[in-house]
């Protein structure tokens, strides 16, 4: 339902959280962020409201530099903590927040489970991050293509944020059939579903066509169509109240 990530100099966290509740407007049933630092991705989710996640995380040192949040509309299993995004992949290489359908996932699921995996969760996505990482350790390749050769044998809708803890300098992004904003700041980045949580740190976006992939860095942008060639990217500015 609703995506934003960040990557760069500022703590990841607090912008997350204001960016979540930027996007409560369109609704929905669970919460969950995602931070790496340390090559170690740390992952907290709630059924209920941004405000029930901020409250978990009270507690918690959530320092980092780069990180990703969601808010989540369910569509394959019911709301709760487990189903809530950020999903991990098991054996914890790649994180991923969802926006969209899987709607092949029981096939590639079943696939997954033949060759060993197991899954916490209902959700179509899952399948898809553990599909991921199926591919990047087979493959010995790194992970923008991982996410790129999975995305082949995917039918549905999706925006993504990616997270590889091989690669923690970076997030990966690519849309089909759901919208997704990139920012561009000065030495930092955000992604997001639609502009809202992005225009407070700055105006310049590119909208993702479908099969554009772009990865993140804090001191730059690679855009890509799905065949790996270069795009030129087209930043625009956006002129919204808030
Ligand atoms: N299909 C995913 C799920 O049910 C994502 C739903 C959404 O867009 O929030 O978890």
């Amino acid at each position: 339902c609703g995506i934003v990530a960040y990557i760069g100099e500022r703590e990841a966290c607090p912008i997350l959280l204001s960016g979540l509740k930027r996007l409560e407007y369109r609704g929905y049933d669970s919460a969950g962020i995602a931070l790496i630092n340390n090559h170690q991705i740390h992952v907290y989710k709630t059924k209920g409201r941004v405000q029930d996640l901020e409250k978990k995380l009270q507690e918690i040192n959530t320092h980092a530099h780069s990180g990703m949040g969601h808010t989540r509309w369910a569509t394959h299993g019911e709301p709760n903590d487990v189903n809530a995004h950020p999903h991990t992949s098991m054996n914890g290489k790649f994180c991923l927040i969802h926006n969209g359908i899987i709607e092949n996932y029981m096939v590639l699921k079943e696939k997954l489970t033949r060759r060993g995996y197991s899954f916490k969760s209902e959700t179509d996505s899952e399948v898809l991050v553990n599909l991921i990482e199926y591919i990047y350790l087979k493959g010995g390749i790194d992970a923008e293509t991982a996410v790129r050769l999975a995305l082949t044998k995917v039918v549905g809708a999706y925006g993504l944020v990616i997270m590889c803890s091989d690669e923690q300098d970076k997030l990966i992004t690519t849309r089909k059939g759901s919208p997704l904003v990139i920012g561009v700041g000065n030495r930092e980045y955000f992604a997001a579903s639609d502009a809202t949580p992005i225009i407070e740190y700055t105006k310049n976006v590119i909208y993702l066509n479908d099969d554009d992939m772009a990865v993140l860095r804090k001191d730059g942008l690679t855009l890509k169509t799905r065949n790996n060639d270069m795009l030129a990217p087209d930043i625009q500015q956006v002129d919204l109240d808030i």
